[in-house]
């Protein structure tokens, strides 16, 4: 196939649990769900398939071995060789980690690119530094810029910034920031109550400051958008909902980047056909969907302009799922392209340069990969 050879960049992704995991809790990171309810099994999916089909053939099992089978080898190898084989199989010449999400010991940018080969960069995430910053004490009146500032600092080693606001408050962003007199009330109530962030005046703030740091510094913001874990409430994380954001950001020279996008896949791709600094990817969905991913892709691509959908695997947790990502991608994508060509509806050589520009060239045009 066309995208067998390519090497890819993974322009969002997390690092991989950093311990042998048990069956449930191989099982647990196997699906976005909180629990696996009693009697279910995850590998009983289009995920569950593609693990036994795919990645079994990597840990030496035939192709499609039985559940058991899989994990018996898994434990086996442990899990630093199954990482190792399983990312350095996909031809990632690049990982840009999401660090701001770690609920249990995970390999961080540096240790995921050693296991999988080439370099490892961070992207910050902007909840979590406020989240920081706020625990660690200061007044409502110096919150703003204590934030912005400890978000500068990070943002020195970092190719870009993550808002992973639709898990907040979502994504309906106001189209201005917030008056500062509004900011430092919703700081004071914040610091008052403590926890998580999700006031939506703090968040709407945060988001458009993110993007004027991310416009004066170069950096990429890239936003979840999609399905994800149940804290979502899904219909909030529609990315049309951010059409007053990328409205006012359009002429900001920031790059915004709408993540998984799934089920609103086709909303993404035609946000990125209307502002020309949004990128979009359906990293999640690709390992998710499987055998599907193709179809995916295809929709993706019905509006999106080609220099505007890049690859991401969102692997989190099982090197599995980065496996996948890049595996189905490159599946999907090369079978779209080969259909297309045999169709006439473009030539080898129009394939041949999309194929190039989703897999590595369009992220590598927005991101400051060079001295990081
Ligand atoms: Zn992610």
């Amino acid at each position: 196939v066309l995208t067998d050879g390519l090497p890819l960049l993974d322009q969002h992704c997390h690092g991989v649990l950093a311990e042998d995991a048990d069956r449930a809790g191989f099982e647990r990171l196997l699906t976005e769900a909180a629990e696996v309810p009693a009697g279910r099994s995850t590998f009983d999916s289009l995920l569950g398939l593609a693990v036994r089909r795919w990645c079994a053939p990597v840990l030496d099992l035939p192709p499609h071995a039985a559940a058991d089978d899989y994990l018996r080898r898994r434990t086996e190898l442990g899990w630093r060789e199954v990482t190792r084989r399983l990312l350095s199989a996909t031809g990632t010449v690049g990982w840009l980690v999401d660090t701001g999400h770690t609920p249990f010991p995970m390999t961080g940018p540096d240790r995921l690119a050693g296991l999988g080969g080439g370099t490892g960069y961070e992207v910050v995430r902007l909840e979590a530094v406020a989240e920081r910053v706020a625990a660690g004490g200061v007044g409502a009146a110096e919150l703003p810029v204590a934030v912005m500032d400890a978000v500068r600092a990070r943002a020195e080693r970092a190719v870009g910034l993550k808002s992973v606001v639709a898990y907040r408050s979502g994504l309906a962003l106001p189209a201005e920031p917030p008056a500062s007199s509004a900011v430092v009330d919703a700081a004071g109530t914040w610091l008052r109550t403590g926890g998580p962030l999700v006031d939506p005046v703090l968040l709407g703030w945060l988001a458009h400051e993110g993007a004027r740091l991310g416009a004066e510094l170069g950096l990429p913001v890239q936003l979840h958008t999609g399905f994800g874990d149940p804290d979502l409430h899904l219909h909030r994380a529609d990315p049309l909902l951010l059409t007053d954001f990328l409205a006012a950001t359009a002429g900001l020279g920031v790059t915004v980047v709408l993540l998984h996008c799934w089920p609103y896949h086709r909303n993404a791709g035609y946000l990125a056909h209307i502002f020309g600094h949004v990128r979009v990817d359906v990293g999640l969905a690709v390992p998710y969907t499987g055998a599907r991913a193709g179809a995916v892709l295809a929709e993706l691509f019905e509006l999106a302009p080609f220099d505007a959908v890049c690859y991401s695997s969102d692997g989190f947790g099982l090197p599995e799922l980065h496996h996948l990502g890049a595996l189905l991608w490159r599946r999907g994508l090369g079978r779209l392209l080969d259909q297309w060509i045999s169709a006439d509806e473009l030539t080898a050589g129009d394939a041949e340069r999309l194929a190039v520009a989703v897999t590595s060239g369009n992220a590598a045009a927005v991101y400051p990969l060079a001295g990081r």
